[in-house]
């Protein structure tokens, strides 16, 4: 736990200590980050805080982007393999299970979505990411992320 809480730069403030890249970001925004925005390292260096590398994020859009092809710990391969198994199906395993067969970024989800609003056939959509237009429909039904955290 505090080897992790080494990994970033705390600043002194009166009453204690706060997250640099966490002011960085308020300063640049002119107003202070509320508990849901959490600040992504572009480059995953947590110790650059130079606002370019800054990103502000959702939580799960945050979760998205780090699980991204990193391996799964142990617990939840076990957990996966039950689930395959159809045994102890959860809700975490589900997704999970879903996610690992998605070939999309979040980015790339974003811009899925913003297509089908502004009307573009999902075939049209599909065929430019070279995917079926089932996976689509299941993009805009929310069945690998809430929808909500992405947009
Ligand atoms: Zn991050």
């Amino acid at each position: 736990m505090l080897l992790k809480r080494k990994r970033y730069k705390q600043v002194r403030v009166p009453g204690g200590y706060r997250l640099e890249h966490r002011l960085v970001m308020e300063r640049h925004i002119g107003r202070p980050l509320l508990r849901t925005e959490h600040i992504h390292h572009i480059n995953e260096d947590h110790l650059d805080n130079r606002i370019e590398n800054l990103q502000i994020v959702s939580i799960a859009e945050h979760n998205a982007i780090h699980r991204k092809g990193k391996p799964l710990s142990s617990e939840l391969k076990q957990k996966l393999s039950l689930a395959k198994l159809g045994v102890q199906k959860t809700t975490e395993t589900r997704m999970r299970m879903r996610q690992s067969k998605l070939k999309f970024s979040v980015e790339q989800l974003r811009d899925i979505l913003k297509q089908v609003e502004s009307g573009v056939s999902k075939a049209k959509i599909a065929a430019a990411y070279g995917v079926a237009r089932t996976t689509i429909q299941n993009v805009c039904r929310g069945r690998y992320y809430d929808l909500k955290s992405v947009l």
